[in-house]
């Protein structure tokens, strides 16, 4: 029989009067079941965090990094377990699980680092007008309050750890909410955050169904919001409470542009290796995918056939596998849609130069040439494994077509040239700009978020930390 996972609710583990199935996307087998909160349950957690908050954000710093060094460690040790359980509930590729595991690591340690750090504040003096004359001020930067994380099912460990991790850094207790699809590595989480010594209620994981979200959404009690997942749900998040604190990590549709001095064999052959990786890892199901080449004419041509046979080269299957590149996407309904916009695509006129075809859940790795400006693919976040290649001529109009798009989250330029880099960083309106590589590369510390409708506000555990804070002043007088 498979076990029920329990939720964890304000530091120990608890069950609810109803539970929902995990399943694998792969093969349709069950992964697990997972315990529904009950509305009173929920109303103990958050109590609880209210509860907690200053005697929290009170908690010595060495102390917070202890507990946050013991989940790395933790989270260390038992890798493989993990990365076999991501893999299972959502459908990545064992290769991309570890590595999944590995970069929650990071965030923790990172964390610890900062929590050590953070908060030094600074002083500043006042005597600069003659009313300030004996003045002092000093900073500190002071939690919100709770935080309620609300996590996607595509990087279902790392992701959770980006909400919780600075969380605990800063001393604010928090919620985390993780996907209904793959909830079931936040519940590990939660038993390598029970080992720890952090205050009873200053952290939960529950497992809340999505029609009840709106009644926790609004909870005064719960003035941060940091949010991962799609842009309707996330602006219908923010409208819904616009006096709280709200970050948003939505989708995007990101750039690689290919421009006319990154013509060597050696150039393009990188360039469409890793396009090719980045467009599929995950199953394209990463917000940072490559969905668009936008290449230079004069390595177009032969930039193209390169990719296309990358892309073919991606190894389709079992995620369980180790030889696997590309599992299923999340479910048969997620593939089932890429291949409507696909056809869409076609239909319209655009040329299918790579895969377009599916089976179950499971989506060939998808090359469009051609692609009309105005077919659904075009416009939105595929998230799923298929690129569009467009050629352009020159920089200018290079780094227009990566701005006609209404999401900014990260672009990717090869070029050699620095002061193209510096041009790109100044021109491309997004939150990170690559030079040299895909749009998809991330390291867990850097600032992370979009421009335009790809979000608001940071990730990357610093920069999520001062989202959590506020700067809290103390004059001093009669010095
Ligand atoms: P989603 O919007 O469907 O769900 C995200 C989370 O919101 C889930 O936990 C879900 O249960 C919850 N949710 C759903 N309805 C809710 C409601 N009414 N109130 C509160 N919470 C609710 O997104 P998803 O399908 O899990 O994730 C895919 C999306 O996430 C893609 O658009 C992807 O680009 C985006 N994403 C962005 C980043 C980033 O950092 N910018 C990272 C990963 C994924």
């Amino acid at each position: 029989m498979t076990a029920t996972h329990a939720f964890w609710l304000a530091g120990r583990e608890a069950t609810g009067d109803a539970t929902f199935d995990v399943t694998n996307s792969y093969d349709g087998r069950l992964v697990g079941k997972v315990s529904v909160p009950t509305d009173a349950q929920v109303e103990e957690a958050v109590a609880a965090a209210y509860a907690v908050r200053d005697e929290f954000a009170a908690t010595p710093a060495h102390v917070r990094a202890k507990a946050l060094n013991h989940v790395a460690d933790r989270l260390t040790e038992r890798t493989e377990e993990i990365a076999q359980l991501i893999s299972a509930e959502n459908g990545k590729p064992i290769k991309w699980a570890r590595g999944e595991v590995g970069r929650a690591v990071s965030v923790f340690r990172f964390a610890a680092e900062e929590a050590r750090r953070f908060n030094g504040g600074e002083a500043q003096r006042l005597d600069t007008d003659a009313g300030g004359t004996g003045r002092l001020a000093l900073t500190r930067r002071i939690p919100h309050g709770v935080v309620l994380g609300i996590a996607p099912f595509n990087f279902p460990l790392n992701l959770s750890a980006h909400k919780v991790a600075p969380a605990i850094a800063v001393g604010a207790p928090i919620i985390l909410k993780p996907a209904p699809a793959t909830p079931i590595s936040s519940l590990i989480l939660g038993e390598l955050l029970a080992e720890t010594d952090l205050p009873a209620g200053s952290w939960s994981v529950l497992t809340v169904p999505n029609d009840r979200m709106p009644a926790l959404v609004q909870d005064e009690r719960l003035p941060v919001i940091s949010f991962t997942g799609s842009g309707p749900v996330g602006y219908a998040i923010m409208d819904s409470v616009p006096r709280k604190h709200c970050t948003l990590e939505l989708g995007g549709n990101g750039a690689a542009v290919v421009l006319g001095d990154w013509a060597s064999e050696e150039d393009l052959d990188w360039a469409a290796t890793r396009i090719a990786t980045f467009s599929n890892y995950q199953g394209g199901q990463s917000c940072i995918s490559v969905q668009r080449v936008i290449a230079d004419a004069s390595v177009y041509e032969r930039l193209l056939p390169k990719i296309v046979a990358a892309v073919e080269a991606q190894v389709t299957g079992d995620p369980a596998d180790d030889a696997t590149d590309v599992g299923p996407l999340v479910s048969e309904d997620a593939a089932k849609r890429v291949e409507s916009w696909v056809d869409e695509a076609v239909a319209a006129g655009a040329s299918l130069l790579a895969g377009g075809k599916r089976e179950g859940a499971t989506y060939a790795p998808t090359v469009l040439a051609d692609v009309p400006a105005d077919v659904t693919i075009s416009c939105e976040e595929v998230f799923g494994p298929v690129l569009t290649v467009k050629k352009v001529d020159g920089e200018a109009e290079a780094f227009a077509a990566v701005n006609d798009s209404k999401y900014g989250l990260q672009a990717g330029v090869f070029t050699h040239d620095l002061q193209t880099a510096f041009r790109a960083h100044r021109a491309l309106e997004v939150g990170g700009v690559v030079i040299g590589d895909v749009p998809s590369y991330r390291a867990d510390q850097m600032p992370y978020g979009g421009a335009k409708q790809s979000g608001v506000g940071r990730e990357g555990v610093r920069y999520a930390m001062d989202d959590y804070t506020y700067e809290r002043v103390l004059v001093l007088t009669g010095l």
